[in-house]
């Protein structure tokens, strides 16, 4: 059984990589903390829009994801970037 900690939301004081999409959460930008700890302590970093889609999954109850394996989804009410 695996214990979490509370999610936390922090501002980026420097840049981070996502435990989800391995992307960049830049500097400035909210993300979502918390640590959990099965054998290992380990700490999640996540995008918000990583984390959202994982609880809209799972209807906004703890989950398990293997890090470092997911797809960063959309931004909700972004732009598509249109291909020139
Ligand atoms: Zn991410």
């Amino acid at each position: 059984m695996t214990y979490c900690t509370p999610t936390t939301y922090q501002t980026a004081r420097k840049e981070h990589i996502c435990t989800n999409c391995c992307g960049k959460i830049l500097k400035g930008e909210t993300y979502a903390r918390w640590a959990s700890f099965d054998d290992t302590g380990f700490t999640n970093k996540m995008h918000m829009e990583c984390l959202d889609s994982f609880l809209e999954d799972n209807e906004g109850r703890s989950f398990e994801y293997t890090p470092y394996c997911g797809e960063r989804p959309e931004k909700k009410g972004a732009d598509k970037s249109i291909e020139s």
